[in-house]
This record gives structure tokens, sequence and C-alpha cells, in this order.
């Protein structure tokens, strides 16, 4: 009897120990079943980021290569805005992934309000070029020229929270027709004070044909640009942000032809000057 009831408690304790171990491996396998069961959405979340960045690289502006000295650069710069163009101007930019330089004209800001946040938002640069735009004003005496470029350089920081370091003069450092409203030596003190201010200025060598006075089509943009660019290999392009929709579809267009020439687009700043010298350019940084 006594033996028979030792059995029955050495059964029942060997089927208690096999359901402690059977519930054991049960705890155990919840968070390897969780472990397996997570696996797809980490996979996933793999897979999206993967997609996003590449989507954000693609979007991303295409930078000169840096260890090339055989680099060609091209410099894209648009004077006299912002317009009314501005908008589709930098949509065209931000579809070739290239970036640009704006030397913007104040009361035209004043006119589109936020544009210059929005040149600034795209990557591009902001330049100052003058307030009034006004030769006969600007270039009669220093007092004038210094409280134009004074107000835009001051109005550039305040809209866009960042100082302004470059420039570029109406009508370039070359231009001739200064003389007309000054007997002094204007041009050279204009210079001097920029210089003063921590501005590097900047000329162009490629001109997309401001000097027509009808506004050029799309093809002559392209053309006349591109075959300037030709023998070149810093080239500080000349455009106008002005009303004429032919400089936003010329855009692409040349963007394309001049990267199928070696070209690689970079915007202004006195960090990164052009780093060559070229014929009728004058590159001064600082
Ligand atoms: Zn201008």
């Amino acid at each position: 009897m006594r033996k028979r009831l030792k059995i029955i408690i050495s059964l029942l304790g060997m089927l208690l120990a096999a359901g402690i171990l059977i519930g054991l491996r049960l705890a155990d396998s919840g968070p390897a079943a969780q472990t397996v069961n997570a696996a797809p959405a980490a996979a996933s979340d793999s897979v999206r980021s993967a997609a996003r960045s590449v989507r954000a690289k693609k979007r991303k502006p295409v930078r000169p290569d840096a260890s090339n000295p055989k680099q060609k650069i091209a410099y894209l710069t648009f004077d006299d805005g912002p317009s009314g163009m501005t908008p589709k101007l930098l949509a065209a930019l931000k579809g070739c992934r290239v970036r640009a330089t704006f030397f913007v004209v104040g009361i035209q800001a004043e006119k589109y309000p936020g544009a210059l946040r929005q040149i600034v938002r795209g990557g591009n640069v902001v330049g100052v070029h003058s307030w009034t735009h006004k030769y006969s004003y600007i270039y009669k005496n220093m007092q004038n020229f210094s409280a134009d470029f004074n107000e835009l350089k001051d109005y550039i920081k305040k809209e866009t929270g960042i100082a302004p370091n470059v420039c570029r003069f109406p009508g370039g450092t070359n231009n001739t027709v200064y003389r007309h409203y000054s007997s002094g030596p204007i041009m050279r003190q204009a210079v001097s004070l920029t210089h003063h201010l921590g501005f590097a200025y900047y000329d162009w060598n490629v001109s997309s044909g401001e000097a027509s006075s009808v506004p050029p089509s799309k093809a002559a943009i392209v053309r006349t640009v591109v075959s300037q660019c030709e023998n070149k290999r810093t080239a500080v392009i000349l455009f106008h942000d002005t009303e004429n929709q032919g400089y936003v579809d010329a855009v692409p267009e040349i963007v394309a032809k001049l990267r199928s020439m070696g070209f690689a687009f970079d915007t202004l700043s006195p960090q990164n000057p052009p780093k060559f010298r070229a014929k009728g350019v004058r590159f001064k940084a600082r």
C-alpha cells in the first residue's frame, strides 16, 4: 500500500516538474516569438530610411569635385531680382540640383516680400547689388554709394538672418557709365569701401546677352552662354532675374550642356573664390 502511494506521489512530482518545465519553455518562447515577428518591421524601417536617403541625395545639389584640380566650375549669377519669376527660377535650379548667387536690388526685394528668404532656403547665396540701382545716384559721390550699399546690406541681414559678404557693382567694376556721373575715382573708392566692410566683389566673364534691347529668347540665351563657356575653366555667368521667362526656361538646358562639357556648379563666397583667373574678369577675394 505504502509502496503504491510512494509511486503515485513520485509520478505526481514528475508531472509537476514536467509542467513547470513546459511553462518555463512557453515563457521563454514569448520574447523569441516577438523577435521573429519584429524582424519584418525592422527590415521595412531600414528599407524606408534607405529610400529616404536616396531621395535626399537626389535632391542635394551636386558639388564640384574638390580633389580634382582640373575641375571646371560655373557660377550662375542672377542680378537685379527678385522678380515675379524668382519662384519659378528657384524651382528650375532645384530641379537641376544646382545653386546660384543672386545679386539683388533692394527696391525689388521690397516688392516681393519673403523672396530673399526663399532664395536662401534653397541653398542659394544672396549678395548685394544695389538698393536703388540708379547709376546717377550711387556713382555721384561716395556718400550716396555708401548709403545705398549699407541699406541693402542691412536689409538682407534682417530678412534672411545671414550677413551678406559678396557683392557686384551695378554695371560691373569696369563699366564706363559711372564716369558720366562722377568726376573722381569713385569706382576705386567704392571697391575699397566694400573690402573694408568684408565683402568680395565679382564681375563676370560670360554674359547671357543682357545688352540686347529686346529680351533674349531661351534659344538665344542657351547659345550665347554655352558658346562663351567653351574655352573656359571658370565661368562666372551673368543672368538677370527679371520677368523674362526665357532665363527660367534656359537654365535646365544650360546646366545640362555645361555638365556635358565637364563643368560643376557652385555659389560665390569669399571662402570659396573662383580658383582660376580668367581674362577680362576681376575676381577679388577681399
Ligand atoms: Zn544690375
